[in-house]
């Protein structure tokens, strides 16, 4: 898959304008590490981020927007490549890292995991040298009505560092709750993931599908899922107007995306550390779900 997905990026930066901005955007966007205990977050400026960062995703400013993910609505020439039965990959205009993919269903329907997280294990064992992600309806999708996933380059992605060295499905001292799952083998894995899920809506009663932020990458042979329960979708600072953040995978994963040049500027780990700490499921519900999911192994 990655040798034709060279061939289409090669292609849509020649042919699509819009995509060829949105490279040349983040070749300039700046990146700068912040240090939190004993791992780095990159803080990377990206202007065209902004209608992302602050895109209303209530019902009914979703309702009277046409969905940008729908064949009809695309630019003219933006060009795919098809995956299973479901799915098509196109190149995402508005990039946060190198090769930002985005995988849209072929119909119009609401985003949720149920039922298609095989389809995210089977992207990540086809993309060598990609991340995967999933961003739950209310927990950083911009388009909530329209089921999709998002992938890009791990030649950024710093969780994967962070944990080389966690056996557990709780990464210690690291300022967001995640739970950290790996195996080869495909089936049991997505039993797992379910598993975890369904624990999640039981301990915040959010049905059918809890708040959460989904991560996997394949590795010689082994898949390795971070799996974000989220307390809420946006922190206090979004709201007052202090920072102009709205954290999903790709920043609780260790990119931290800034639209504005103020908030660059002054951002610190401790911000970014307490953000964490407010979007993630606080201790108490997460620590429950790991016992839980730890004595069920
Ligand atoms: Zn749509």
């Amino acid at each position: 898959m990655v040798e034709p997905l060279e061939d289409l990026f090669t292609e849509q930066v020649a042919t699509w304008a819009r995509l060829k901005r949105g490279v040349d955007g983040l070749v300039h966007a700046q990146t700068r590490a912040v240090r939190i205990d004993w791992f780095d977050v990159f803080v990377r400026h990206i202007p065209h981020r902004v209608g992302s960062t602050t895109a209303a995703v209530d019902r009914e400013s979703i309702a009277k927007r046409p969905c940008f993910l729908c064949k009809d609505n695309l630019d003219p020439e933006e060009r795919g490549i098809t995956f299973n039965a479901d799915y098509t990959i196109y190149f995402n205009p508005f990039p946060i890292v190198d090769r930002h993919l985005t995988i849209v269903h072929r119909e119009h329907g609401l985003q949720h995991i149920a039922g298609e997280f095989g389809t995210m294990l089977d992207l990540a064992a086809s993309m060598s040298g990609y991340f995967v992600i999933y961003n739950g309806p209310e927990c950083g999708a911009s388009a909530p009505d329209h089921m999709h996933f998002q992938a890009g380059s791990r030649a950024l992605f710093p969780i994967e560092k962070d944990t080389a060295n966690i056996a557990g499905v709780k990464v210690p001292n690291y300022a967001r709750n995640v739970f950290l799952f790996r195996g080869s083998e495909r089936a049991q894995l997505i039993s797992r993931i379910y598993r975890a899920i369904e624990l999640l809506s039981e301990k915040t009663g959010k049905r059918p599908e809890p708040l959460i932020n989904i991560a996997v990458f394949h590795d010689r042979g082994q898949w390795t899922v971070y799996l974000f329960p989220r307390g809420k979708h946006r922190p206090a600072v979004f709201h007052t107007g202090e920072l102009t953040v709205s954290p999903a995978s790709i920043d609780l994963s260790g990119i931290f995306v800034v639209p504005l040049e103020k908030d660059f500027q002054r951002i610190t780990g401790e911000h970014i550390a307490a953000i964490f700490r407010e979007v993630t499921l606080p201790d108490a519900a997460f620590n429950r779900v790991a016992a839980q999911l730890e004595s069920e192994t």
